[in-house]
């Protein structure tokens, strides 16, 4: 066996339909008395339910989180816990939501109390982003992550379909890359791959039963197993192609994340083929990256860049910038391996070896 070094993160987890119940203890357990509600502004209405739940414990609600966390929305944010003299943030909504609350956490005392409505699994991470002059800075501090975390699965019903299986992708491509991690270990390996068999096994029917409460608990538990996945190990290849087509080329994230999943497993089969059995298994397919693509065309998602509106003639640079930072991968990065790569996401059909 490998030596390897494992590191727990804190984490208070509640997990259940009917779970956001025990939110007012929650706040009270880790001595607060005055939150503010953070969402987007499409999940308003969901805010103020939670906010009457937690009665006078609610200091306000600040509904304008948005993709990225840019700058000026979390110095607003920040202003407004602030201006409320509010002693905890409650994130009510996905990754987006949650890192308005990380961006808060960053600069003041303020713990977080998270309530996910995806499967992103930012809840379970110390990483946070902020976007300055349209460029996402990242960082990680144990600062920001969220000190508690309800998964209350009856708040993912109204998740759309084709979100909730670009959402449930993106947090098996968490997976995916923990599997065959730097610093993967055998104890975040479990975690992973149990992710991905809970997700694989759910999400079809999530797609096809948006309100099945069994299929969207088992889908939220593999989005926590995920979501600690990503936060103990460090990612590889498909984070930093997804990075780079978010970022420069303004793709959408869960979205991207489905498409480059299955080519960024091919480009890795040969060199990680323990992590590929694992994949292979958890989804009882016969191969890693050809299941991950039958998985998101089964459930209607997109499998090829050009779907998502990526140009042809953009992929050059994409390639460009995806090996301009020397980072771990199991298979040496080659710009050409890499360009041929972006060529095959971006036709979008089966993958095959490289
Ligand atoms: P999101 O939070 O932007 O949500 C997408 C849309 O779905 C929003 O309009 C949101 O309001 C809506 N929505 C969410 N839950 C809903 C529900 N239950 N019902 C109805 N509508 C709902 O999307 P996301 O994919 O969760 O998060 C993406 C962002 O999170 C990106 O910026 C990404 O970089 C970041 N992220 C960060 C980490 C980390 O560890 N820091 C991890 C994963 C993702």
């Amino acid at each position: 066996m490998r030596r390897f070094t494992y590191q727990a993160l804190p984490a208070r987890v509640i997990f259940g339909a009917g779970s956001l119940a025990l939110l007012p203890e929650e706040i009270e357990r880790l001595g607060a008395s005055r939150a503010l509600v953070l969402s987007t502004p499409e999940q308003r209405d969901q805010a103020r339910m939670v906010a009457d739940k937690i009665r006078e414990r609610a200091a306000g609600i600040f509904d304008r989180a948005v993709m990225h966390v840019p700058i000026a929305t979390a110095e607003a944010a920040r202003d407004e816990a602030r201006r409320l003299g509010a002693d905890c943030c409650v994130a009510v909504g996905g990754g987006s939501t949650t890192g308005l609350a990380k961006a808060i956490a960053l600069v003041s005392p303020l713990p977080i109390l998270a309530v996910p409505t995806t499967y992103a699994g930012s809840e379970m991470t110390p990483i946070w982003g902020l976007t300055e002059r349209g460029i996402k800075k990242t960082g990680r501090d144990p600062k920001v992550l969220p000190r508690t975390v309800i998964y209350d699965p009856s708040l993912t019903v109204t998740l759309p379909p084709m979100l909730s299986a670009t959402s449930g992708m993106n947090a098996i491509a968490h997976c995916v890359e923990a599997l065959y991690a730097q610093d993967a270990n055998p104890i975040v390996s479990l975690m992973a791959e149990e992710g991905i068999r809970a997700l694989a096994a759910s999400l079809p029917a999530v797609v096809k039963r948006p309100d099945d409460l069994e299929a969207r608990s088992q889908a939220l538990y593999g989005a926590w197993l995920a979501g600690a996945s990503l936060g103990a190990v460090g990612m590889a290849l498909h984070h930093k192609l997804c990075h780079v087509l978010g970022g420069t080329f303004n793709l959408p994230h869960a979205e991207t994340h489905t498409v480059v999943l299955p080519y960024a497993a091919a480009y890795n089969a040969k060199a990680a083929p323990e992590a590929m059995m694992r994949v292979a298994r958890a989804m009882g397919a016969d191969e890693a990256a050809l299941g991950l693509h039958r998985l998101a065309a089964a459930m209607g998602a997109p499998t090829g860049l050009a779907q998502l509106g990526m140009k042809h003639e953009d992929l050059d640079r994409a390639a460009d910038l995806a090996v301009r930072d020397p980072y771990y991968n199991p298979r040496p990065i080659t710009r050409e391996d890499i360009r041929a790569l972006l060529e095959d996401a971006y036709r979008g059909g089966p993958p095959a070896p490289r």
